[in-house]
């Protein structure tokens, strides 16, 4: 009935119900969105809040990143993958949607001759994911990169913050908190410089202690400062842990895997298990790397 509404008062829009988000997501997880729906461009996306009225919004890019909660996830889920153009506006600078691809992205920073963003080598989602959690690696993070930034706030209306609007550090960007979605991002490039080839294939070299041809969201705790979270959770006994159909991959003990039939609680439990044991045994709290999908706003 609601959804009929929608779709007579969006006609354009591909409105889905109760749908499916394991399949949206690396670690292969979770539920059901309530309402799900995947805008091709901000205008559309604006259309739509302005349609649907008092409920909670979340945002999905690569899923790469996020543990959707097993059930249904009330409200609208959005996805941003279709809003995923790049357009030149200078030698070195240019507007990308922020479902773009960061593989795809970092291919043709370099087809163009440009460099600095080697360190996004082997890191999977999209720009919109990547500049939330300012994913990097190597003491590098995209968020270095940005100019500005072009984001839907809750009333549907387009706003534009320049780089000292946020603050970023270690995977963390104060945008993720602001109840915005992340249209597109503007970013300046360096020049290409020798040696960039080998700093890419260094940063591609680490990623062979880690399991990516499995299910996983990537590292599951952050590391403490002065820590090695992989390390800690392999000296306090985690590889091989298990829960349901989680477990604590043999090669990398920062990774969970879903071995195929896990559940997002079976993965929740086993992260509160693992860090348990560090802290018990080597006094460290651990923070989650992996975010649970929660509303970006709520509608009025
Ligand atoms: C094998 C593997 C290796 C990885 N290695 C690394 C690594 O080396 N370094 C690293 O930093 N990360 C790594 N990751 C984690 C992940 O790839 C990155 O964090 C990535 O940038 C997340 O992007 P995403 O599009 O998948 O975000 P998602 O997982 O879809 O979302 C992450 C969070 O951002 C929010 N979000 C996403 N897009 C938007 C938007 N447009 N507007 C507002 N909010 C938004 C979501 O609501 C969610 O809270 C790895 C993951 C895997 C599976």
């Amino acid at each position: 009935m609601l959804l009929n509404k929608l779709h007579s008062s969006l006609p354009d829009t591909n409105i889905k119900e109760n749908w499916p988000l394991s399949s949206l997501t690396t670690l292969g997880t979770g539920g059901t969105a309530e309402f799900f729906v995947s805008p091709s461009s901000p205008e559309e996306l604006c259309e739509i809040l302005q349609a649907f009225k008092g409920c909670p919004v979340h945002v999905l890019g690569g899923g790469s990143n996020v543990l959707i909660p097993d059930g249904l996830t009330p409200g609208l889920v959005i996805s941003t993958r279709k809003m995923n153009s790049i357009s030149w506006l200078g030698i070195r600078t240019a507007e990308i949607g922020a479902g773009y691809s960061l593989p795809v992205l970092l291919k043709e920073v370099c087809s163009h001759g440009l460099g600095g963003l080697e360190f996004a080598a082997g890191i999977p989602g999209t720009l919109g994911g990547a500049v939330c959690g300012n994913a990097g690696a190597g003491g590098l993070g995209v968020c270095e990169l940005v100019d500005s930034v072009k984001a839907v706030d809750p009333s549907g209306s387009v706003r534009t913050l320049g780089r000292d609007e946020f603050s970023y550090g270690y995977r963390r960007c104060s945008l993720s908190g602001m109840g915005l979605v992340i249209v597109s991002v503007i970013m300046t490039f360096r020049d290409a410089r020798h040696g960039d080839e080998e700093e890419y294939s260094r940063f591609m070299l680490k990623r062979e202690n880690q399991p990516l041809n499995a299910r996983s969201a990537g590292c599951t705790f952050k590391n403490p400062e002065g820590y090695s979270a992989g390390k800690l959770l392999d000296e306090c006994g985690c590889k091989g842990l298990s829960v349901g159909g989680a477990v604590v991959s043999d090669k990398h003990a920062n990774f969970i895997l879903n071995t195929g039939n896990a559940s997002s609680s079976d993965v929740l439990e086993l992260a509160r298990l693992c860090a348990q044991k560090v802290h018990e045994l080597a006094g460290v709290v651990l923070e989650p790397e992996i975010r649970t999908l929660q509303p970006c706003f709520f509608l009025s």
